[in-house]
């Protein structure tokens, strides 16, 4: 049973034109019969009818439908309720355009789940025929009349064979002879169920109403049972009784039987020719009346050879309408998507498809937010990852003690190399801040001409390096064999020295060139063969010990060492009388001889500090310079989004507001126009992120890279791409929120505006 309690709703409240819609309405609806509201244009029938059915809600009072007492309007509920229960009939159709008239009515039956295209078929079948628009099923809606279009609403309201069925004026647009048929079929279902019809015919009303409630500017002014079982005076305009008109003429011969019938004696000369030929039947009439007629089975006549008769009351209500056809509470049910993926899909394609100047000039703004999204991303990531590994001028892994805590007290350099060497059993080098002498130092060619290296190289060691250091060769396993950093070779470098005359092209071309010293080429002691290729990105040597360090920088010569031990060599590096250079010194395991120095009282940092603090520095810089930029790039970029898929979402708001009056779920809704969004993006903002990041790519693989450098990877191409779907989906949906929140009543009076 539906009752409700003191309904009260205004619309626009508190403002001037506020209208006092409903008034305090209380109404019981029994389980079956017609019950009719009745009232004039503007009483608030409609409003009514929408919040029985949970098209609308009220500021106050309670509704109870059925099992579901409401008091505070849930849409998901109510969406359910008028799946499940309610057949709506729309003054306005309000059918699917783009559905035939048998997917419309279909449509109904999926969204209550059954799925069985042969229980589809029979009920679709069998209520389009009882409303006459069984031949019709194959059109669409767009190509039928009004009163056509009508019947199918009506077919869909009932076949599922709801609990109730709500019709606001649904013969308002058909004629009498339309209007007796659907209302007999109406009247029909009312004997098993609840009917609730609005109008605001009286005669209608008290011919078929079992009781009728008179509205008034909101208000219940009437609510009686009908007792007035008259007759109606509705004539059947759909059938002509011969025996009611004056036969003219009769004419019979051996092919042709002709009768000629008029409803007066003044019949104007007629004269009419059949014609035969390729199968078809010609008729030439020669008449004076202009309006001629086919009778055929589009046309709803039906010829009667009979006299009319007036009908008793029973007799008129006679219809074939049979429910149980529609019965369906014994089938499998399951539900599943009405509006299917693949369905939206093509619906959004086509629309894609026909795109005019204004659809394509929205792609190309896609296309180019896109672009924006990409370069903005790929930028911000370039300086958030602006790796301090570019800017480093010697091995990282360098510890740096201050010279101030060791060079006079704390027991001075000996110490600390005591210090040093128990930490590490011996395992480390003390880094000697000298440039290798490449005056002097060259490429030998063999043939008696040399070529200089870069200047500024520094001396590592070879010591501070693992086969995995290595860029290409390997490892020295003497005081002859060098390793030259990556740095070396260097585009820079390279052009410098242009190294490709001599055939180096690549970093490995170095491995096998043999370093020597100008003045002593002959000495075998000072040539250097190129072993290994490091990694590294700076300029350097890495010598295989502190002698040939030495010798590289040209500092000692071999033949009169000033040192001769290592100790020697170290201590002489340390106690430098050069007061700012601090000692540093490598280990493999340098952080635990870091923090083992530091527990000594030495004041020790790692030689990378400085230059991660100066890179950490600059990413910050840069990037609250480019965040302003980035924000608006991207937030243009959505903007523009935003508006279209809004203007789209209006090009669509009639159909969601068909389904949101029939009750379909805003999930689904949701989702159908995600896949319009997600084809949109794939065909817009993702070219054009590719295409941007293409073109930083190319830019950032040229010498211009230089000046602006990209860093562009999967991950960074992958976050773009999702942020872009991402992103794209929610400002896209965000107006479709707004629209659903909504009520489906709401939805539609802002479609009719
Ligand atoms: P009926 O169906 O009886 O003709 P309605 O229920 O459609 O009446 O409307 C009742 C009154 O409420 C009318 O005055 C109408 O103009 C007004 N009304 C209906 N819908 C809205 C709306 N969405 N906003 C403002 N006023 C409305
Ligand atoms: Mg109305």
């Amino acid at each position: 049973m539906i009752s409700v309690k003191h309904l009260d709703k205004h619309f626009n409240r508190g403002k001037k034109n506020s209208i006092h819609v409903l008034n305090d309405v209380s109404l019981d609806f029994p389980n079956k019969g017609l019950v009719v509201l009745l009232g004039p244009s503007g009483s608030g029938k409609t409003t009514l009818l929408n919040v029985i059915g949970g098209l609308d809600k009220v500021q106050k009072g309670q509704i109870d439908f059925f099992d579901h007492n409401i008091s505070h309007y849930k849409s998901a509920i109510w969406d359910k309720i008028r799946t499940e229960e309610v057949g709506y009939i729309f003054q306005n159709y309000y059918l699917m355009p783009n559905l035939s008239v048998f997917d419309n009515v279909a449509f109904v039956l999926k969204m209550i789940g059954i799925q069985d295209k042969n229980e589809i078929e029979t009920r679709v079948n069998y209520i389009l025929k009882q409303v006459g628009m069984y031949r019709f099923r194959k059109k669409r809606s767009t190509q039928l009349s009004g009163g056509q279009q009508q019947r199918v609403a009506i077919a869909r309201a009932l076949v599922k064979n709801p609990k109730v069925i709500i019709a606001d004026e649904p013969t308002g647009n058909l004629d009498s002879k339309n209007t007796l048929e659907i209302m007999n079929i109406v009247k029909s279902i009312s004997a098993n169920k609840l009917v609730v019809l609005v109008t605001h015919e009286k005669e209608l009303a008290s011919f078929y109403g079992d009781r009728i409630v008179e509205i008034k500017d909101g208000k219940i002014i009437n609510d009686d049972q009908n007792t007035t079982l008259q007759d109606h005076a509705f004539s059947n305009d759909n059938t002509i009784y011969l025996k009611d008109l004056v036969e003219v003429s009769n004419l019979e011969s051996k092919n042709l039987k002709a009768s000629f019938y008029a409803d007066s004696d003044e019949v104007l000369p007629t004269q009419v020719r059949l014609i035969i030929k390729n199968k078809t039947l010609y008729l030439d009439i020669q008449s004076d009346i202009q309006k001629i007629k086919l009778l055929n089975e589009e046309s709803h006549m039906v010829v009667k050879d009979e006299h009319f008769t007036k009908k008793t009351r029973e007799e008129m209500l006679v219809t074939t309408f049979d429910d149980s056809v529609l019965d369906h509470s014994n089938l499998d049910k399951h539900k599943k998507f009405t509006i299917s993926f693949k369905n939206s899909f093509w619906i959004a394609f086509r629309k894609l498809m026909n795109f005019g100047r204004k659809g394509k000039l929205m792609l190309a703004i896609f296309m180019i937010s896109g672009m924006l999204v990409a370069f903005a991303t790929i930028n911000m990531y370039s300086i958030l990852t602006k790796d301090y590994k570019d800017a480093l001028t010697m091995d990282e892994r360098y510890i740096q003690v201050n010279k101030n805590s060791f060079y006079q007290g704390n027991g001075g350099a000996s110490a600390l190399l005591d210090k040093v060497n128990g930490e590490t059993s011996g395992d480390y080098v003390i880094y000697m801040e000298r440039l290798a002498a490449s005056n002097q130092l060259r490429i030998d060619l063999g043939n008696g001409a040399f070529k200089s290296l870069a200047s500024n190289i520094k001396i590592e060691y070879s010591k501070q390096l693992k086969q995995n250091d290595l860029y290409a060769g390997r490892l020295p396993l003497n005081a002859n064999e060098i390793v030259l950093s990556y740095g070396v070779y260097s585009k820079d470098v390279l052009n410098d020295q242009n190294f490709q005359d001599i055939g180096i092209w690549r970093p490995e071309d170095f491995i096998g060139e043999v370093l020597a010293f100008s003045g002593a080429l002959s000495d075998p002691q000072k040539r250097y063969t190129v072993v290994g290729i490091s990694k590294a990105k700076y300029i350097a040597i890495y010598a295989y010990d502190y002698k040939t360090a030495f010798t590289l920088t040209n500092f000692d010569s071999i033949n009169s060492p000033s040192y001769t031990t290592t100790r020697q060599y170290e201590e002489s590096i340390l106690q430098s009388s050069n007061a700012s250079l601090d000692a540093y010194i490598f280990t493999p395991n340098y952080l635990e001889l870091k923090q083992a120095l530091e527990d000594a009282g030495y004041m020790v940092k790692l030689s990378s500090q400085a230059v991660i603090d100066q890179n950490n520095i600059a990413i910050a810089q840069q990037t609250a310079a480019n965040l302003l930029i980035t924000i608006f790039l991207i937030g243009g970029g959505l903007l523009a989004f935003y508006f279209v898929m809004r203007s789209s979402m209006i090009s669509r708001i009639y159909e969601i507001s068909v389904y949101r009056a029939l009750g379909v779920r805003k999930l689904e809704i949701y989702s159908s126009f995600a896949v319009e969004i997600i084809l949109l993006t794939t065909v817009s903002s993702l070219i054009g992120f590719g295409l941007m990041s293409f073109i930083l790519g190319a830019f950032s693989n040229s010498p211009l890279r230089t000046f602006i450098g990209f860093r562009i990877d999967f991950f960074i191409i992958l976050f773009g791409v999702i942020f872009v779907y991402a992103a794209n989906l929610l400002i896209g949906l965000l107006p479709m929120g707004l629209l659903l929140r909504k009520t489906p009543a709401q939805i539609i009076s802002s479609y009719d505006i």
